[in-house]
């Protein structure tokens, strides 16, 4: 066949696809408008299952099409992938099962019934969870502590890179390979020269609220193609939902505007902002009356005796980030400080002035699993370090 088609047989010789340059292998793509369809579609629904895969970090998401309206979570079936591919399983073993958990509306399918369904990842038994599977445990966590009512907000910085060819990748508005103006003019800043990526970080708000994902804001970081968009305030378990729910739609964004989504807590070495997830929490006992000094009293000697258990699960290569420069503070020891941004653990001023309400744990990084930071923050301070 190879032959009568006229291709060379020999396989390295054919032209990998991705020597294209990747505006020609999409402009095409891009030009055409699948939203235009007008096929009465109004008794079906799309729902995007999306699961945390083995590494424990990335996101992965197939597609399946109902032949009713879905309303409620109870409605979608459990479904199976190859785990085999999204290092779970191994081959002669593969079935991995998806278990919906949390759903919302799809901001990116328009003209139909659209659902992005997150879902935790389960074994053949259906019982034990897959590896990257830590939402099983920190349910456990937040129901138990249930009577505390843990809330939280996360602060996710990430950087945008473009490609600079077909395997690099470079932040947006720096040169090709090389190095910007030094920092100080980035943060907060507006302005052709000083701000890169609004587009996309302006389209992430506008589709976490249609979404209904409690996004609190958004801003420029202090690195230039650096941001950082806050959710919440979220509670127990919905942090960890809502938080990556909201990565995987800056992730889906970011494909379709051409930018890469980087959540290295450090991916510039040298004098370049490292990036973190600044987790702040609060509990009705640090919220109540004399909450501050329970925050001083009960949760921070807490969080001081088991500091190296959170920086386990604070994020991989946090280690490059937490240095005591660029407004973190060590990684060796543990320190909390009021209004202080180079300590691990900041009392921002509202609670001091109000001498009630939360604090932010500054350690953890921005490639956390939102789940593990939020269920060891609840473990340790409400449930004693029970897990
Ligand atoms: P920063 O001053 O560190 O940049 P941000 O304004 O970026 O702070 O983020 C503060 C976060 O704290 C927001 O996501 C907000 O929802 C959250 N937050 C506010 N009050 C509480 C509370 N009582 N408990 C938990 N989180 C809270
Ligand atoms: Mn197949
Ligand atoms: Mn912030
Ligand atoms: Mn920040
Ligand atoms: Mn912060």
């Amino acid at each position: 066949i190879a032959k009568a088609l006229n291709k060379k047989t020999n396989i390295d010789k054919i032209d990998p696809i991705n020597k294209m340059s990747h505006n020609a292998q999409f402009t095409n793509l891009r030009n055409f408008n699948y939203y235009d369809f007008q096929t009465d579609m109004s008794n079906h629904t799309l729902a995007e299952y999306i699961w945390i895969d083995g590494t424990g970090k990335n996101l992965r998401s197939k597609t399946r099409v109902y032949e009713k309206k879905i309303e409620k979570l109870e409605d979608l079936d459990w479904w199976t992938y190859d785990g085999s591919s999204c290092s779970q399983a191994v081959t002669g073993d593969s079935e991995i099962w998806l278990k919906p958990v949390y759903m919302c509306k799809d901001p990116f399918r328009k003209n139909i019934h659209g659902l992005l369904v997150l879902c935790e990842t389960y074994q053949g038994d259906r019982t034990t969870p897959a590896r990257g599977n830590f939402r099983y445990l920190t349910k456990k966590i937040m129901d138990e502590a249930q009577h505390e009512e843990p809330w939280f907000g996360i602060e996710q910085e990430y950087f945008l890179f473009s490609r600079t060819g077909t395997t690099h990748a470079w932040p947006l508005g720096w040169p090709e390979g090389g190095f910007p103006n030094p920092q100080g003019r980035y943060y907060c800043s507006v302005g052709d020269f000083n701000c890169f990526g609004r587009a996309i970080t302006e389209a992430h708000i506008r589709c976490c609220l249609a979404a209904g994902i409690k996004i609190a804001g958004i801003n420029a970081e202090v690195a230039p193609g650096q941001w950082e968009y806050q959710i919440g305030i979220t509670k127990g378990i919905e942090c960890g939902d809502q938080m990556w729910m909201s990565r995987y739609i800056l992730l889906r964004l970011g494909e379709e505007m051409g930018a890469h989504v980087v959540f290295d807590p450090k991916p510039i070495k040298g004098d370049w902002n490292g990036s973190g997830a600044h987790t702040n929490y609060s509990t009705n006992k640090t919220r109540a009356d004399g909450g501050l000094d329970y925050i001083l009293n009960n949760h921070l000697p807490k969080l001081k005796e088991k500091h190296l258990e959170h920086i386990l699960v604070y994020g991989e290569g946090n280690k490059a980030r937490l240095t005591g420069s660029y407004e973190t503070s060590s990684i060796h020891t543990f320190s909390y400080g009021e209004g202080s941004r180079a300590s691990s653990v900041r009392i921002p001023v509202y609670t001091t002035g109000l001498k009630k309400g939360y604090y932010e744990d500054r350690r953890p990084a921005s490639n956390i699993d939102p789940y593990l930071v939020s269920g060891i923050l609840v473990d340790t301070t409400v449930l004693d370090s029970k897990y």
